[in-house]
């Protein structure tokens, strides 16, 4: 068959189908919502022995595989135009930083400066197995970027393995684990603020840790008596946020780190919303023992849907001898090596991940810190806390505020300017997609119904702020006035609608299978 020939057979069998996956858009032949084209998944677009190669024959080919032997593996068969399409068309439904505001609370959705990309580039043919000798660039790259971590920390040392920061938080609470039993005691406890992101009880009931909650103020702050009558010789830690997810500074927190060093406990902190403080105060000098830091979140690299995670545990003196292997460091001869086995008086918690931790994340951090310099840092978290007191400022008397004051990185709005419109949180959100703009987190943090948290991050210039506020009031205006209508439909210029999101949660399917 000749390739013309085939891609018109392939596309006959495709009217022959029905495409259960697709659902059409109203008034148009093809189902496509203009250039947004509707199609099925790449499987369903099998054209069985098409192919975008020629494959000689095999003739002398003595099968050794007895009954063993396959038919096919199951790949569809494609044609190379129609691959490309398939791919460029899925890339094109994706929302991301890179085409518009990307507004999720607790995110930090942040540009990833092309340069990184470049840096990164430049090491994509190092393999983890290579001898040490000829990956010394790749060592000094973990070893320099470990440096700038604990420096902009305050903390002596730092675990590079984790891959995310919920693998952050396990680290650590193994180290603080492990740190207790070697003391010889037993703290079955784990105190988390009520504002907690969900990641950080789940770590402490993964470690075995029983988890009691802390009640948050009527400012979204710790509440600073409950804390303190919580503590005891059972609690082993507390996991606090700090700017917590709320968006606001816990500004008792020196005194939340003494109380809990006399009660013989530690303190971690969820770093993961460094991006706030980054420049301006160390985490060390709070008197903090353990925290991840996002170098996805805080340091840019690419996160969520577009690449992996990465992040690192910056621990105390008393905690550092339990870190993870492996850890890289510089011998008398100045050679980098890769600490493999605990080495005398280190309790190493053991392994968390093959190899050396997200290599490619750790040059674009590297690469993010060197080209932004100490002021640049600064300037990271000056102006992400700036962005986000201009939302809260242009919009504090459209939306409603659970907690009033500045905020830090993230401003927190709630669903009350909503009430007796007939829109819930939800539609109101769903408008601002067909706005252009991705929604931001809602219905978290659980302290407060009906949460709209909004994280602008730094890179965001004042028109695209002047833009997304805008388009706010505008839907303000219209809930007000009544247009319940304009709510319930949204959004109505995706190529999907309403999903029902809580049977999607509840009833996976991430596999395909063929229909016989
Ligand atoms: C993002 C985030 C986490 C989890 O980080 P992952 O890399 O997604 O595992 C934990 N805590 C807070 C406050 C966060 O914002």
């Amino acid at each position: 068959m000749s390739h013309t020939q085939a891609i018109a057979q392939s596309n006959q069998n495709k009217k022959d189908q029905d495409a259960p996956m697709t659902s059409k858009a109203e008034n148009t032949y093809t189902g496509n919502r203009g250039l947004s084209i509707e199609e099925g998944l790449i499987f369903e677009q099998d054209t069985p022995g098409l192919t975008g190669v020629d494959w000689p024959e095999i003739d002398l080919f003595d099968n050794r595989l007895g009954g063993l032997v396959r038919e096919s593996i199951g790949l569809p068969g494609l044609s190379e135009p129609e691959v490309v399409r398939h791919y460029t068309r899925l890339s094109q439904k994706n929302y991301a930083i890179d085409t518009g505001l990307y507004p999720l609370g607790s995110c930090t959705m942040k540009h990833n400066p092309r340069l990184n990309e470049k840096v990164a580039r430049l090491f994509g043919d190092v393999h983890p197995l290579q001898p040490l000798s000829t990956v010394q660039g790749a060592l000094d790259v973990i070893h320099q970027l470990a440096h700038w971590l604990t420096q902009l920390t305050g903390l002596p040392a730092v675990a590079m393995s984790p891959a995310a920061g919920a693998h952050g938080e396990l680290c650590g609470m193994m180290a603080i684990k492990a740190a207790i039993e070697a003391r010889g005691e037993k703290r079955p406890i784990v105190l988390v603020p009520e504002s907690a992101h969900g990641t950080n009880p789940a770590t402490a009931a993964a470690c075995g840790f029983t988890v009691q909650t802390i009640p948050a103020n009527d400012r979204g702050r710790v509440d600073l008596a409950a804390l303190k009558s919580a503590l005891s010789g059972q609690v082993a830690a507390i996991m606090l946020t700090n700017p917590n997810t709320c968006g606001l500074f816990e500004p008792d927190i020196i005194e939340i780190a003494q109380a809990l060093h006399a009660a013989g406990a530690f303190f971690y902190c969820d770093g993961a919303n460094f991006n706030a403080i980054v420049g301006k105060v160390r985490p060390g000098d709070l008197g903090i023992d353990c925290m991840h830091i996002n170098l996805h979140k805080t340091f840019s690299t690419p996160h969520g849907g577009g690449g992996p995670g990465s992040g690192p545990v910056v621990l105390s003196e008393a905690l550092a001898p339990f870190a993870p292997l492996p850890y890289v460091v510089r011998g008398k001869d100045g050679e980098l090596r890769l600490v493999e086995h605990a080495e005398e008086q280190l309790q190493p918690i053991g392994r968390l991940k093959g190899f050396h931790g997200q290599m490619g994340m750790f040059v674009r951090a590297l690469a993010y810190m060197m080209s932004h310099g100490a002021d640049g840092l600064r300037q990271v978290a000056e102006d992400a806390v700036l962005n986000a007191n201009y939302i809260l400022a242009q919009l504090k008397d459209d939306l409603t505020l659970p907690f009033e004051g500045p905020c830090m990185h993230e401003v927190l709005f709630d669903e009350r300017f909503l009430k007796g419109t007939g829109v819930t949180a939800l539609d109101f959100t769903k408008a601002l997609i067909d706005e252009g703009f991705h929604p931001m987190t809602m219905y978290f943090p659980l302290v407060v119904n009906g949460a709209l948290l909004i994280e602008p991050t730094e890179c965001e210039g004042k028109a695209s702020l002047d833009l997304f506020i805008g388009a706010i009031k505008h839907l303000v205006t219209l809930a007000k006035e009544g247009h319940k209508d304009h709510f319930a439909e949204a959004p109505r210029f995706t190529p999907r609608r309403r999903l029902d999101e809580t049977r999607a949660a509840r009833q996976h399917i991430l596999r395909w299978v063929k229909k016989s």
